[in-house]
């Protein structure tokens, strides 16, 4: 069976296409600047690689490039459209409807509009490209993967917010918890690369991209995690705040008369890593500037450090103790430096880094002595093939 896997975002479409027999990724690609000038479809199949700039209107108009493409004459990988026999979507908000992977029939359809609410950039974005499969290929069953399903199993306990009651009934706020497909994929992955039952494991992933979360998994259910009711909760990221007095923001409001948008945009876009370092918000420029002696850069760089510390303490707290640690996502895989300031301050767990082993980039691989009590690993997250796999399991 060969799944198309995409991602779409509200002027960007991601796609993979997989052969689901061997896992293999036949093409792959993106394009950006959806409905503005000169979008750009960036393509690469079995080493073949394509570039077309033009303007592209939608995403309908985005995937029938992709299509033609993917059944191209020359550089094609299938015969025709007719060959993918099931889509699988990114969709970030499935609220409190979606606990796993569903086929999207009418009535999730309609849930996922439902979200809309709550993830007002995303959601429309993700009903896109479900919208245009259904023009260009109606009979191919698609499904929707949840950002959220995974940290469905969290307790009132850890979802709800210390406000009045009345405003999780009314409007559904609550903890929903982000990059649920990635925590997911890499605790699982992870339990089996150490040999060991997920269900007996105390686990702790650290998924730190752009965007960062951690989650706290017991038995293999979410027990909690860092992002909330939105993803701009928890950790320090690349420019999003992370945790802060939610006063500042009335405060912030008042003093410099600003709009609930620029107080979302200056939260969002504006702040963590890059707002307080004044330098970029890529942890690659931060790290440089940092060495290079930029004070504001070693503030930023030590704050998003601290955050992370403080988060697996917490957790370990909460878990009464951890088997597990799984670093992941751009930062987590790549950053040697990132991964030893953190686990050089767990000694007081009883856990210690093998700095050898740390020297690696995007591999899994323990990294963890032999004699550290909880085991730390590198584990790279692959969304795409979850979501694959998902959608052939569903189709089928
Ligand atoms: P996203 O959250 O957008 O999916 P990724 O998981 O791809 O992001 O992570 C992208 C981030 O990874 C970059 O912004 C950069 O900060 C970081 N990164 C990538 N490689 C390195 C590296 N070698 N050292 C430090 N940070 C890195």
């Amino acid at each position: 069976m060969k799944v198309l896997v995409l991602n779409s975002g509200s002027s960007s479409l991601k796609y993979q296409l997989f052969d689901m027999e061997t896992e293999e990724v036949m093409a792959v690609g993106l394009v950006e600047r959806v409905g503005l000038e000169n979008s750009v479809l960036s393509h690469e199949a079995r080493g073949n690689e394509k570039e077309i700039v033009k303007d592209i209107a939608n995403h309908k108009e985005a995937l029938r490039m992709v299509m033609d493409l993917l059944d191209d004459k020359e550089i094609g990988v299938i015969s025709s459209m007719n060959d993918i026999e099931a889509v699988g979507h990114r969709v970030v908000h499935g609220g409190e409807n979606f606990a796993s992977s569903a086929l999207i029939t009418d009535d999730v359809y309609k849930a996922i509009e439902d979200c809309i609410p709550l993830a007002p950039l995303h959601n429309p974005a993700n009903k896109d490209g479900i919208d245009a499969i259904k023009e260009l290929m109606p009979e191919v069953p698609q499904v929707a993967v949840f950002d959220t399903a995974f940290h469905q199993t969290m307790k009132p306990d850890a979802y709800l917010y210390a406000i009045p009651y009345k405003y999780y009934e009314k409007y559904k706020i609550r903890r929903y918890g982000f990059h649920g497909t990635s925590h997911n994929y890499v605790s699982a992955e992870g339990a089996k690369f150490i040999g060991e039952d997920i269900n007996k494991l105390n686990i702790i992933t650290v998924h730190i991209g752009n965007g960062g979360s951690i989650a706290a998994i017991k038995d293999g259910k979410v027990v909690d995690t860092t992002m909330g009711f939105t993803p701009l909760e928890g950790l320090i990221m690349g420019t999003r705040c992370g945790d802060m007095d939610p006063a500042i923001v009335t405060f912030l409001e008042s003093q410099e008369k600003l709009t609930a948008v620029e107080l979302d945009t200056i939260l969002n876009k504006k702040s963590g890593v890059l707002g307080v370092s004044g330098v970029s918000s890529d942890m690659r420029d931060v790290e440089a500037a940092a060495e290079d002696g930029n004070e504001r850069a070693t503030i930023a760089l030590n704050m998003y450090l601290n955050r992370i510390v403080k988060y697996i303490g917490s957790y370990t707290a909460l878990l009464g103790g951890v088997d597990l640690i799984v670093f992941t996502a751009g930062v987590g895989e790549n950053s040697i430096s990132t991964r030893k300031s953190v686990v050089d301050r767990l000694g007081y767990l009883g856990i210690t880094l093998d700095e050898e082993k740390n020297k690696v980039r995007a591999k899994a691989r323990v990294i963890s002595t032999d004699d550290s009590k909880s085991k730390v690993i590198i584990m790279p997250t692959n969304e795409e093939l979850v979501i694959a796999k998902d959608t052939f399991s569903l189709a089928k």
